[in-house]
């Protein structure tokens, strides 16, 4: 790793703004999962301990603008304005407005201040604005070693809209920037890396965080243990097209299951049925299957799979299933896991690895029938006790935690977007507009 961390500056009686992740599940304004504070806490504690003043940012949701005098409506609401007559258009969006002005508690970070203030004894302020009055006055009355939360970053179109003036504002309150939000560190908002790029802040670094994500994920990718397997699934060819390709180039083997393997085995002249498919995307699987060749790695694709008549609705609904080839699957069955012949061979593959990354299901691991696949992936990871395991965060994250193997794995990510583009070979912008040591 090459940039520098917050260890590799001097913080003590300096304002420090730290970019965290405390994009949390809440429900009725309640935390549900506190993994995401947690995550932020060596960073904050550090920074605490040696003296700085400490002010957190962060988004939460995809709120509307509040703090803006014109509130813009989202995609699907304008969508449903402009499908109806003139004459109701100006009431239905002034009905939007309304509700989003109510939705403000909803999306607050006051939860999160209230929480993070019992934890760290007492240290935090939670400003109700994010570069207003409120948040001015409280960041100006930070003593050494304490902590304010400014109001979720979102709330002012400033944020995602990269606005120079919002962030000459969020630059006022800082003398070091810090970010340790893995999980925006592919996005170019103003908080995670367009103060930083407008040359605003000179002192640019990134917490614990961000340095363990980067070491043992940019690492692994650099400088595998081989061999080196990568094991993709989920539901669509498209979301992964550079992933694969980028893969294919660092890794000795690709397993591909999930949704994603049928374009594959339609693109080798297999009968896939009514399973998913992208048939724009199958010149693109033959290219793969190519490169793979050229380059003398292996692809392992499912041998067979667990069928049904149609998608489980609701998702986790009884559902009668049957095993058949995955080269000849009936035309009104759909593929929904593999089966027990491809979890064994792709158990044992992973088994083989000495670095094994992961991102994606086998499976519809939603419905208890169709997640042996995914369950048998995790299991394998987790048996692996000598080789660097790593879940790319986002489903397999979620599968991992809820089989109870992720104390067993070398790293669960936090971000799924970031940690997919950084499988993808991209610079993230939160990474890469930072201070190199
Ligand atoms: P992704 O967001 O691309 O990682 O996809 C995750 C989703 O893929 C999960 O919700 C799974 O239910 C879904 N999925 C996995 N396998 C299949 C399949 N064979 N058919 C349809 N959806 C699938």
């Amino acid at each position: 790793m090459n940039k520098k961390t917050v260890q590799d500056v001097e913080v003590k009686g300096k304002k420090c703004l730290v970019r965290v992740d405390f994009n949390v599940p809440m429900k009725d304004g309640v935390i549900t999962d506190e993994n995401r504070i947690n995550g932020a806490l060596p960073t904050i504690k550090y920074l605490m301990d040696n003296g700085a003043k400490v002010i957190l940012c962060s988004h939460m949701g995809k709120p509307h603008n509040v703090f803006n005098e014109k509130i813009k409506l989202n995609k699907k609401e304008k969508k449903a304005v402009e499908a109806l007559p003139e004459e109701e258009r100006a009431a239905a969006t002034e009905a939007y407005i309304e509700k989003a002005k109510k939705d403000v508690k909803k999306y607050s970070l006051k939860p999160v201040a209230d929480r993070l203030n019992e934890i760290l004894g007492g240290k935090v302020t939670f400003a109700t604005d994010t570069v207003g009055a409120d948040a001015t006055t409280k960041v100006n009355a930070l003593k050494d070693g304490e902590v304010v939360l400014l109001e979720n970053l979102r709330f002012d179109a400033g944020e995602e809209g990269k606005d120079l003036e919002f962030c000459k504002k969020l630059a006022a309150f800082c003398d070091v920037y810090v970010n340790d939000a893995f999980g925006t560190a592919h996005r170019s908002h103003a908080s995670t890396a367009a103060i930083v790029e407008y040359g605003l802040v000179e002192t640019a670094v990134c917490g614990f965080l961000i340095e363990k994500e980067l070491t043992i994920m940019a690492d692994s990718l650099e400088n595998p243990v081989r061999p080196f397997i990568a094991v993709l699934g989920g539901a669509k060819v498209a979301d992964k097209l550079n992933v694969i390709s980028n893969l294919l180039e660092k890794c000795d083997a690709l397993i591909i299951g999930g949704g994603m393997a049928y374009t594959f085995l339609k693109a080798q002249g297999g009968e896939i049925g009514a399973s998913l498919v992208d048939n724009e995307k199958i010149n693109y699987c033959n290219e793969m299957l190519n490169k793979a060749k050229t380059l003398g790695k292996k692809i392992y694709l499912p041998i067979d799979t667990v069928v049904a008549k149609s998608f489980p609705d609701p998702i986790d609904a009884e559902i009668e299933v049957e095993v058949v080839d995955s080269m000849a699957i009936p035309q009104d069955k759909m593929g929904l896991d593999i089966g027990p012949k491809t979890t064994e061979l792709f158990a044992n593959v992973v088994k083989s690895g000495k670095t094994v990354i992961w991102n994606g299901p086998m499976g519809v691991f939603e419905n208890p029938t169709l997640a042996k696949g995914t369950i048998a992936i995790a299991k394998a990871m987790a048996e692996s006790e000598d080789a660097t395991t790593i879940i790319g965060g986002g489903d397999s994250a979620a599968a991992v935690a809820t089989l109870g193997f992720a104390d067993k794995m070398s790293h669960i990510s936090t971000g799924g977007g970031a940690s997919l583009e950084l499988f993808e070979g991209k610079v993230l912008p939160g990474i890469a507009c930072l201070n190199e040591i």
